[in-house]
């Protein structure tokens, strides 16, 4: 393991990170609090991480000199976000410890190769992924079942926040869904009846433990994330545990090292269907900063490391609220000052800003988690919060 504190060449070690992005920002904070120093690869000179990590890289995630710097200055390097080049993460891994690995990263940046391992998965765990076809092809048009539909095409890479999706109905929707994608490769999935959405963070070591946060309920609207709820209740016993062992599956089959989460459907009649997985910290993971005694991002920092990974364990029943750049501007498109004077005179409100200093529509701006007792207590405060932000 790379212990805290120790020191290489007279520093502490050095922990790389591609992508600047928030969960880069909350990655840094996680490994400077342990005493690593950190440096960040990414092409904005003002990223939310690069602005509070020691070093820099202000260069694309390919770029073969700034590949070499990392190389040669950091002593282990992950990754923020699942579209680096995996080619980047392979040539890295030849002399560093990178968590995850080029391949798993690979697999989970391209959904035909993410839906054939889930497929594998669900031989062991029972959880399948909804009914799909690939389509390459005008040929491979006329072939989608026609039970297929209505459905969902996404673009097999490059699609995040409901982006690269169309919702089809017929088979002429889906000809023309798929040429206005580009006619790139694309998967089409049944539309199922969804109860409800809910996802599992896992870190697994490179010895093969595996730590998991509890199951976190998700919310989202307009195909991005907007609320996650943890508490006793929130999900049926039963559901949770199946959910959890179906992302312990995943992870063990591909020889995961790193924090992995998983998203999952419960359909109306219970069942439970795998949607995808996130080679990283997760957006429906923040509120383990506030409501956990081991974040996802210390997770992060301890797989990447190769220290323990011991049970995180949930202490309070939390809510967390997305802040997303609408919310900085008034009905008139106006810009407005928030009210978190009022909002931080919660009890629990946890805020947490990215510095991100533009705000746009549907940009994570930050987020908000609050902590309380019980479910009742929580559901309160998060219902006041949510009353100010308006
Ligand atoms: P993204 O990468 O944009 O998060 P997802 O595949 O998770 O893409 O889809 C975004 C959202 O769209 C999901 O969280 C869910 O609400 C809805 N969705 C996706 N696939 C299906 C499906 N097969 N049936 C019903 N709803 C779906
Ligand atoms: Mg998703």
């Amino acid at each position: 393991p790379l212990l805290p504190g120790s020191l290489v060449n007279g520093r502490p070690a050095l922990l790389g990170v591609l992508g600047g992005g928030q969960l880069g920002r909350m990655f840094v904070h996680a490994a400077q609090s342990l005493g690593y120093e950190t440096v960040v690869l990414d092409p904005d000179p003002a990223s939310p991480a690069g602005m509070v990590s020691h070093r820099q890289i202000v260069a694309n995630y390919d770029d073969p000199s700034a590949l070499a710097e990392l190389h040669a200055s950091a002593h282990a390097i992950t990754t923020e976000f699942e579209n680096v080049p995996a080619e980047a993460l392979a040539s890295l891994a030849l002399q560093r410890p990178v968590a995850p690995a080029a391949e798993a990263v690979a697999i989970a940046q391209d959904r035909v190769r993410e839906k054939a391992h889930f497929v594998r998965s669900a031989q062991s765990s029972g959880v399948a992924p909804a009914p799909y076809a690939v389509i390459d092809s005008e040929e491979d048009l006329s072939k989608v079942p026609e039970d297929l539909l209505p459905g969902i095409l996404k673009t097999a890479r490059l699609g995040y926040d409901g982006k690269g999706q169309a919702r089809v109905s017929s088979r002429q929707e889906l000809a023309a869904a798929w040429r206005a994608a580009g006619s790139v490769t694309c998967v089409l999935e049944k539309l199922l009846p969804l109860a409800l959405e809910c996802s599992v963070i896992v870190a697994r070591g490179r010895d093969g433990q595996v730590a998991s946060l509890p199951v976190q309920r998700n919310l989202h609207r307009n195909g991005i994330l907007a609320v996650t709820e943890v508490y006793e209740g929130s999900l049926p016993e039963d559901l949770a545990s199946r959910a959890q062992q179906a992302t312990r599956q995943i992870a063990n089959d591909l020889q995961y090292v790193g924090v992995l989460c998983v998203e999952f459907f419960v359909l109306q009649d219970g069942s439970l269907v795998v949607n995808e997985m996130a080679p990283r910290p997760h957006n429906s993971g923040h509120y383990s900063v506030d409501a956990c005694d081991c974040s996802q991002f210390e997770l992060q920092v301890r797989a990447l490391t190769g220290l323990p990974l011991p049970a995180p364990r949930q202490h309070s029943a939390t809510i967390m609220l997305n802040l997303l750049g609408d919310l900085w501007f008034d009905a008139s498109g106006n810009s407005r000052t928030l009210p978190w004077e009022q909002v931080l005179a919660i009890e629990g409100a946890h805020l947490h800003l990215y510095g991100k200093l533009e705000a746009r529509h549907g940009r994570k701006m930050g987020h908000l988690t609050m902590t309380g007792a019980s479910a009742a207590d929580v559901r309160a405060s998060a219902l006041q919060a949510a009353a100010l932000l308006g």
